[in-house]
């Protein structure tokens, strides 16, 4: 108890923590954490939380898995790091393989986390058109309620007011065009028929703008930090249609939905798409290091490709392809191939769907929904504390959650198991008990997600 008390005073003192206002932790406190076990996190008094959300979805197949660790201290043995202008590693050139095999994308820029990723396509897509003679190509268009990250080139392309509006004045608005969201169904409409719906607007939006843009970007099937609206593949097969048509680049930010979360490895397989880049981190190292990767196509690597130094990609960050994440991704490949994860998934989730069905069911429950291991639902709760309130109940009750508003979602480790998400959901249901429309709001507040 000493020595977590400790750890929490020292990291409020030392540590600025993300995505939070440092005043809040005066009455919520910090979470001191000791070491991880599979799905779970051990605090210093040894209290176990199951981590149902992969540590904000990075920790695919949950803390501490074996041959991730093994791989990585393999590679500690032979090299840690290596800048990779001028030089090259087997653990690069080996995922970068490995990666171009899986989504058809044949040349890998490496950055070190996610945000860095949507600015190397972005920058990469506008420098493409600009050196085919069409700088005027200079807008990017992104959907409502998207998230690509929080560098000021992430921000423009972000539609989430409360980490956006403060820099307005820094960033270069781009386009923004209607989100396919499923749950805004008209009364008679499917999913299907809102995917329609907002890919006309869209196609709308490049018939009139498509001379100023360079490339729309989107998170295929699953709009994570808008609290995991979920939408029908239609959307992406139009959307590439439209890009295709008016000659625009088509971004996937696969940063959250990569890997496996949606069912497939790729999100964009589900619609039939290839996007001319892809965007992939968290996931990719299975959560032990930073590293994230543009995948792009010969057209564009050849538009690139030149005498002159200029219309070269000069973008650089110190650890790009670093060996060690390098190794870790490639353990992550291994994985899947080794424990067939995709089918292994499949049938988990079928069984989790069945152990969710009282969420589904649940009076204060709003569009229960799910993609892959990924679910979500609303709850109609009159609490503007709602988020934090419902966390710290669940965290009372050993589950790890961070609702995004209103919206509750789980993104498990894949080495989660039936009987812990049917903790997670008796927890929720009694959370949902103390949280149910009539409870008292004691202290309203803004949700983080
Ligand atoms: C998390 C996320 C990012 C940003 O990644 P960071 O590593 O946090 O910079 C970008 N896009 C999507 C869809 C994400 O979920």
């Amino acid at each position: 108890m000493d020595e977590s008390r400790d750890w929490l005073a020292r990291s409020r003192r030392a540590v600025w923590h993300p995505c939070t206002q440092m005043k809040r932790h005066e009455r919520l406190p910090l979470v001191p954490i000791a070491r991880g076990d599979g799905a779970w996190l051990v605090d210093f008094d040894g209290r176990r939380y199951l981590d149902a959300v992969s540590s904000w979805w990075v920790n695919l197949f949950g803390h501490g898995h074996p041959a991730i660790k093994a791989a990585i201290k393999d590679q500690l043995d032979t090299l840690e790091h290596v800048m990779l202008a001028g030089f090259t590693h087997a653990p690069v050139v080996e995922l970068s393989e490995r990666l171009a095999e899986l989504s058809g994308l044949g040349h890998a820029f490496y950055g070190s986390d996610g945000a860095s990723a949507t600015e190397i396509a972005l920058k990469m897509s506008f420098h493409y058109w600009k050196n085919l003679g069409q700088p005027s190509k200079c807008r990017f268009v992104s959907l409502e309620n998207s998230y690509h990250g929080e560098t000021v080139g992430a921000l423009a392309v972000t539609d989430v007011p409360l980490f956006s509006a403060t820099y307005a004045e820094l960033t270069r608005a781009g386009l923004r065009v209607p989100t396919p969201d499923a749950r805004l169904a008209l009364p008679g409409e499917t999913d299907f028929d809102v995917a329609v719906r907002a890919a006309t607007a869209l196609e709308n939006v490049l018939a009139k703008r498509h001379g100023e843009v360079a490339a729309l970007i989107v998170e295929p099937l699953v709009q994570g930090a808008a609290g995991m609206a979920m939408y029908h593949p239609e959307y992406l097969r139009r959307a590439r249609a439209a890009c295709d048509r008016y000659g625009v680049h088509l971004i996937a930010d696969e940063i959250a939905v990569g890997f496996g979360r949606t069912g497939t490895l790729f999100a964009c397989e589900q619609a039939g798409v290839r996007p001319d880049f892809l965007c992939l981190s968290k996931g990719i190292t299975g959560g032990f290091l930073p590293l994230s990767c543009v995948l792009t196509t010969d057209s564009v690597y050849d538009a690139f490709y030149d005498e002159d130094v200029t219309r070269g990609f000069l973008h650089s960050h110190s650890y790009t392809g670093n060996p060690l994440a390098c190794r870790a991704a490639l353990a992550v490949l291994d994985l899947f191939e080794r424990d067939d994860v995709l089918a292994v998934n499949r049938a988990k989730a079928e069984r989790f769907g069945r152990l969710m069905a009282p969420l589904a069911a649940h009076d204060a429950t709003r569009h229960f929904r799910h993609t892959g291991m990924i679910w979500a639902f609303d709850v109609d709760s009159p609490r503007a504390d709602f988020a934090p309130a419902f966390f710290a109940a669940m965290l009372d009750k050993g589950c790890l959650t961070r609702p995004i508003g209103k919206s509750v979602y789980f993104m498990p480790p894949y080495v989660v198991g039936d009987d812990e998400i049917a903790h997670l959901v008796e927890a929720t249901l009694a959370t949902l008990a103390t949280l149910a429309p009539g409870a008292a709001d004691d202290s309203p507040e803004t949700a983080l997600p």
